[in-house]
C-alpha cells in the first residue's frame, strides 16, 4: 500500500525537475514502485486527473467549493483564502498556508497515514454526491480529507480537487514513463491510449499483461475513442496527386459527436469525449429512428440549422451541448441535425483497421440516408471544386478530402484526412493571461494573452494578445468565466489557469522576440471561444511553424 505522503513527495520532487527525460525516469520509477491495484489511480493522479475523461464520475469541485472547505477547516474567511491564492499564485500552497495557520490537525485514519486509495475513495464519494444538499456534503467530505492530511499532502489534495496538479507531467511524459517502466514501445502505449482514453487502464495493462495485453486492447462500445483529426490541405490538385482518388465530403460547420449504441442504450460523446446524451434528445431521436444495428459506434458532425436550413453560429450549437435544463425548449430554438460520416464498430467487430471505402459501405447499410453525410469518390479536380463551392454556398466551412484506402486512426492528425477551407489562417490557442480594461471597460478583462502548446515540455508558449472581435456581451461573459481561473494578479495583468481555447484568426504570423514562442500574430481577431475543445487540443508550436513556413512560400 502506498501512502499519499509518498505521492506528495514524488510530486514535490518532480515539480523541481525541468528536463523531460529526467522527469520521465522519475515517474517511471514511481510507476514501478506502486502496487498493481494502485497504478491506475496513480497514473491519473500524476496528470492531475481523478477519473478518466469519459467517465460518468465528475468531481464537481470548483475553486469556490474548495475555498469553502479550506475556510471551514481553518476558520478563516473565504476572502483570506482568496488572498493567499493571489499571494502564492497557487491553490495548493494557499490551502497549506491557511490550514497551517489554524491550530488543529486531526487524523481520522486508523493506520495514521492517508493512503492513495483513501484519497481516491473519498473523491469517488464526492463525485457520487448530486442533487439537493450535495454542495454542502461535498464540502464536508473535502474538509474531512484535508483535515486528515499533513501539510505537504494538503498541497496536492487541494490541487487534485480542482484537477490541476501543476507539476508539469502531461500525456507525453506519462506515455514515455509507462513505456520505460514496463519496457514496451511508446507507440503501443499511445495506441492503447487512443483506444481507451485512459492512461490508468493502459499502465495497468502494460504492467500486468505486457505488450500482448496492450495489443489485445480494442474498441469497446461505451468507451469513447479519440477522434481522428484532419490536417490542412495544400490544395485540391495536391490532394488528388497524393491520394489518387479522393473521398470528398462537406466540412460541416457544427460540432463533432461520437455515438455509441448498445441495444437500446445510446450514448453521445462530444469532441472532448464527455457524455452529452442528456442535452441532445433530438440527436438521440434521429439515431434511434435512423440507425439499424445492435452494437455500433458512429462518428459525425451535428449542425444547428435555421429555418432556411443554413448553419447557425457555432456559439448557438455550443449552447445546446452545455444545456442542463430547459432542454426541449432550447432544442426547438436551436434544432440539431446529424451528418454521420464514419463507422468504427459494428455488431461485435472493430472496423478501425478497415479501409474507408469498406467502412462507408457498412455505414450505408446501417444508417438512413437522412442522417448520412454525402460522399463522392473522384479524381476529377473540377468536380471537387464544384462540391467545395456547393458547401460554401450552403454556409458550411469547405470540404474534407479523405483517402479512400485509409484506416481510422484515433486521435491522429494525419495526411489521410485533409480539410480545405477558404480562411485557413486560424489557430486554436490557449488563453494564459489577460489585462483589465481601461475607462468604461475597467471592470472587464479586455485583452487576452494567447499561447500555443509545446508538446515536448507540456508547457504553453505565448504568441500574442487578442482584444478584437469580442462583443460587449461576450466581454462580460468572458470576464465572468476567466475571473474563476485567475491564479495571479499584478496591476492590470492577470494570469489564468490554462483551461480555455480561443480560435483566433489573423493576417500573418511574424517572428518576434516579444513572446516566448518566438512568433507573434498580426491583427489577431477572436473567432470563437472553443468550449468544445480541451486545452490539450490547443495548436502546437509545430503547427505555428508550419503555417509560418507555408505563408512565406505563398
Ligand atoms: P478542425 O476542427 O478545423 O481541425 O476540422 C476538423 C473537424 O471538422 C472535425 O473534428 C469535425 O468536427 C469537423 N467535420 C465537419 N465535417 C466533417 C467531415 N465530413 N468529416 C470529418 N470531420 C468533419
Amino acid at each position: 500500500m502506498t501512502s499519499f505522503e509518498e505521492f506528495a513527495n514524488e510530486c514535490k520532487n518532480i515539480e523541481g525537475i525541468s528536463g523531460s527525460l529526467e522527469m520521465t525516469s522519475v515517474v517511471a520509477e514511481f510507476f514501478k514502485k506502486v502496487d498493481d491495484d494502485e497504478l491506475e489511480i496513480v497514473t491519473r493522479f500524476i496528470m492531475g486527473k481523478v477519473f478518466p475523461v469519459w467517465s460518468e464520475q465528475q468531481l464537481g469541485i470548483g475553486p469556490n467549493l474548495l475555498y469553502s472547505a479550506i475556510s471551514r477547516i481553518s476558520s478563516l474567511p473565504v476572502k483570506r483564502i482568496e488572498g493567499f491564492v493571489k499571494e502564492t499564485g497557487d491553490i495548493g500552497h494557499a490551502a497549506e498556508k491557511a490550514i497551517a495557520s489554524s491550530k488543529r490537525h486531526v487524523n481520522f485514519f486508523s493506520e495514521g497515514k492517508l493512503s492513495i486509495r483513501d484519497v481516491y475513495q473519498r473523491f469517488q464519494k464526492i463525485a457520487s454526491l448530486t442533487g439537493k444538499g450535495s454542495q454542502d456534503a461535498k464540502i464536508k467530505n473535502l474538509q474531512y480529507l484535508l483535515a486528515a492530511a499533513e501539510p505537504l499532502e494538503v498541497v496536492y489534495i487541494a490541487r487534485l480537487a480542482v484537477e490541476e496538479l501543476r507539476i508539469g507531467v502531461g500525456e507525453g511524459i506519462v506515455r514515455n514513463a509507462i513505456s520505460l517502466a514496463f519496457n514496451i514501445s511508446p507507440d503501443l502505449i499511445e495506441r492503447g491510449y487512443m483506444l481507451t482514453n485512459d492512461f490508468g487502464h493502459v499502465a495497468h495493462t502494460a504492467k500486468k499483461e505486457g505488450s500482448i495485453g496492450l495489443e489485445k486492447l480494442g474498441v469497446v462500445v461505451g468507451r469513447p475513442l479519440k477522434m481522428m483529426l484532419a490536417q490542412v490541405a495544400e490544395g485540391i490538385q495536391e490532394a488528388v496527386e497524393e491520394m489518387g482518388r479522393v473521398a470528398v465530403e462537406w466540412k460541416f460547420d457544427g460540432a463533432r459527436v461520437q455515438i455509441h449504441i448498445d441495444g437500446s442504450s445510446i450514448i453521445i460523446y462530444s469532441r472532448k469525449l464527455e457524455n452529452v446524451t442528456f442535452s441532445l434528445p433530438d440527436i438521440e431521436k434521429s439515431v434511434r429512428s435512423g440507425v439499424k444495428a445492435n452494437t455500433v459506434i458512429l462518428d459525425g458532425e451535428s449542425v444547428a440549422l435555421d429555418s432556411d436550413k443554413r448553419p447557425m453560429a457555432f456559439q448557438e450549437i455550443l449552447k445546446r451541448f452545455r444545456r442542463k435544463y430547459d432542454i426541449s425548449a432550447t432544442a426547438l430554438e436551436i434544432p440539431l441535425y446529424l451528418n454521420i460520416f464514419d463507422i468504427l464498430y459494428l455488431n461485435g467487430e472493430s472496423l478501425i483497421d478497415m479501409p474507408l471505402v469498406q467502412r462507408r459501405k457498412k455505414l450505408e447499410e446501417v444508417c438512413d440516408k437522412s442522417i448520412l453525410a454525402n460522399q463522392t469518390i473522384t479524381d476529377n479536380t473540377s468536380e471537387i471544386e464544384t462540391i467545395y463551392k456547393e458547401a460554401l454556398d450552403a454556409g458550411h466551412e469547405g470540404v474534407m478530402l479523405k483517402n479512400p484506402g485509409s484506416f481510422y486512426t484515433p486521435g491522429k492528425r494525419g495526411k489521410n484526412w485533409l480539410k480545405l477551407k477558404p480562411v485557413m489562417d486560424t489557430l486554436d490557442l490557449a488563453v494564459i493571461g489577460g489585462e483589465w480594461g481601461e475607462g468604461r471597460r475597467a471592470s472587464f478583462i479586455g485583452s487576452y494573452l494567447l499561447a500555443c502548446r509545446d508538446p515536448d515540455s507540456d508547457k504553453f508558449l505565448s504568441i500574442g494578445r487578442v482584444a478584437t472581435g469580442i462583443t460587449d456581451e461576450q466581454l462580460s461573459e468572458l470576464t465572468k468565466l476567466f475571473k474563476e481561473l485567475i491564479i495571479l494578479e499584478s496591476g492590470v495583468h492577470v494570469e489564468f489557469e490554462p483551461k480555455v481555447v480561443f480560435e483566433v484568426a489573423f493576417e500573418e504570423i511574424q517572428k518576434s522576440p516579444n513572446y516566448n514562442s518566438g512568433y507573434a500574430l498580426r491583427f489577431p481577431r477572436l473567432v470563437n471561444v472553443r468550449t468544445d475543445k480541451s486545452i490539450e487540443d490547443a495548436d502546437s508550436i509545430e503547427k505555428v511553424e508550419q503555417l509560418y513556413i507555408r505563408q512565406k512560400g505563398r
